[in-house]
């Protein structure tokens, strides 16, 4: 059991697990780079500790520097929250070498979901329905790697083992390009992780972004909480997100989501995680799990009513998942749109002082930010600024919910992508239908 937490993170994040935390009676400890000294949390948290500079692998990435304020707080539990290290299983090895308790899975957990190949195996192990590809690392003789292409058939994608953040990937339309694609991946996974190591998959040309949310205990209890869409993405990055996914039929639902509480159990996995699949044709395919809490995870808390930040905390305490897979029921439908500081036609990032902030409100508005006016968005980190959720008691209330929240919003001093969200709340396909992965970019492009 601990009674104090370290919040190795910034930003939204930061305050979501404070709240969390502060609803479990426990104390906080927040680090902050000198670019977040004035940032609301760092006042609300128990102990404030500066950890370096703006630039955040001298700060945030910092392992050595958040493990020392682990141990003069005497902070007894590290969460990772998203980004930074909250996937490095070397560091949740390092917590827990320190005697301290990371909030996440196990290294070993985080170490085979951050190798695809691995990941995917584990995956087929527990009947995960995965994309047709290749089982092992490709080698490099031609022609049993034509003839494992032309068996699962063109085109292809090339992925590497270590690949992230939609990098060290390669389609394949032709055979005549298999050879050269495949020795150009492995050399550039080598250069950009550290490992050369690829597979080969089908590539679905048409598909949806689904995922599933789970939560797993020490005990051996996995649940599953639903299902999120977030087809909508700009290069590979998600843009507004809902849930639960719609026109998936309910029964395939609850399979999938059932093989994913069982892939966890298989594993002794512990934690929140969320399998991501890609859905074409009635059909999923997963293509990887995060071994964190994702930053979409509060349209599942607005459905199911289970706040996810806790139960992680919650499962590191040792303690038991508090319902059952029967108790999971979805209510209404909810969306969350990504705020970000930038300029919504070009994307590129708007850093600056915000003059004015007022958040949207009202019955089934859900705003997580760490905002406000006077404060200062820095050029150094990822430029999601604030998320808006709305809960209505079905998709198109959500919707109408989200318009007005969205004029209700008032964001002045920087430029942000908000008139962006609203002309997606307009788009007719968006509102009536399900969109695949490449839409948002279609129209975008057709927009210039
Ligand atoms: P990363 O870890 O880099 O995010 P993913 O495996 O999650 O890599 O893939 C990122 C994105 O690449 C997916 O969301 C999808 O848009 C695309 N992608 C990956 N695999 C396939 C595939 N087999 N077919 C079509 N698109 C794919």
């Amino acid at each position: 059991m601990f009674s104090k937490v370290l919040i190795a993170n910034r930003g939204e994040i930061a305050l979501r697990i404070l709240r969390a935390c502060k609803a479990l009676s426990l104390q906080t400890v927040v680090v902050y780079s000198t670019a977040d000294k004035d940032a609301s949390y760092v006042t609300l948290a128990d102990e404030a500790y500066c950890i370096g500079p703006a630039n955040s692998s001298k700060s945030y990435m910092n392992q050595a520097a958040l493990l020392f304020v682990a141990k003069v707080s005497g902070a007894q539990a590290v969460h990772p929250g998203y980004g930074f290290l909250s996937e490095n299983a070397a560091f949740a090895e390092r917590v827990v070498q320190a005697g301290l308790i990371f909030i996440g899975p196990s290294a070993d957990n985080i170490r085979v979901m951050g190798d695809k190949i691995a990941a995917r195996n584990a995956m087929l192990a527990s009947q995960v329905p995965c994309v047709p590809g290749s089982k092992e690392a490709l080698g490099t003789d031609a022609s049993s790697l034509q003839a494992m292409a032309e068996e699962i058939g063109f085109p292809v994608i090339i992925k590497a083992a270590a690949g992230g953040g939609g990098r060290g990937m390669r389609i394949v339309h032709a055979p005549s390009e298999l050879i050269a694609a495949v020795k150009l991946t492995q050399e550039e996974a080598r250069k950009t992780f550290g490992n050369s190591e690829v597979y080969l998959e089908k590539f679905l040309q048409h598909p949806r972004h689904i995922e599933i949310q789970v939560v797993s205990d020490s005990h051996g209890k996995a649940i599953w909480l639903g299902s999120r869409d977030c087809s909508l993405q700009r290069r590979h990055q998600k843009v507004l997100e809902e849930a639960p996914a719609p026109n998936v039929d309910s029964q395939l639902l609850t399979a999938v989501g059932e093989r994913c509480a069982q892939a966890c159990r298989a594993i002794g996995y512990q934690g929140a995680g969320t399998f991501e699949f890609l859905y074409e044709d009635e059909e999923f395919y997963f293509i990887e799990m995060n071994t964190r809490i994702q930053v979409e995870h509060p349209v599942t808390e607005i459905t199911t009513g289970i706040d996810i930040v806790q139960l992680q905390i919650q499962i590191a305490q040792g303690e038991k998942i508090p319902f059952e897979q029967a108790d999971v029921v979805c209510v209404g439908h909810a969306l969350e749109c990504r705020i970000n500081a930038e300029d919504p036609n070009s994307f590129v990032p708007t850093p600056g002082q915000i003059s004015g902030w007022e958040a949207p409100g009202g019955l089934g508005v859900r705003v997580d930010t760490h905002i406000h006016s006077g404060a200062v968005i820095s050029p150094y980190y990822d430029s999601m600024v604030a998320k808006i959720i709305t809960h209505g008691k079905d998709r198109k209330e959500a919707i109408e919910k989200m318009r007005l929240a969205l004029r209700e919003t008032q964001l002045s001093g920087i430029l942000s992508n908000i008139p962006l969200h609203q002309s997606l709340l307009e788009d007719q396909t968006i509102c009536e239908q399900s969109v695949d992965i490449h839409y948002l970019e279609k129209l975008l492009s057709e927009s210039v």
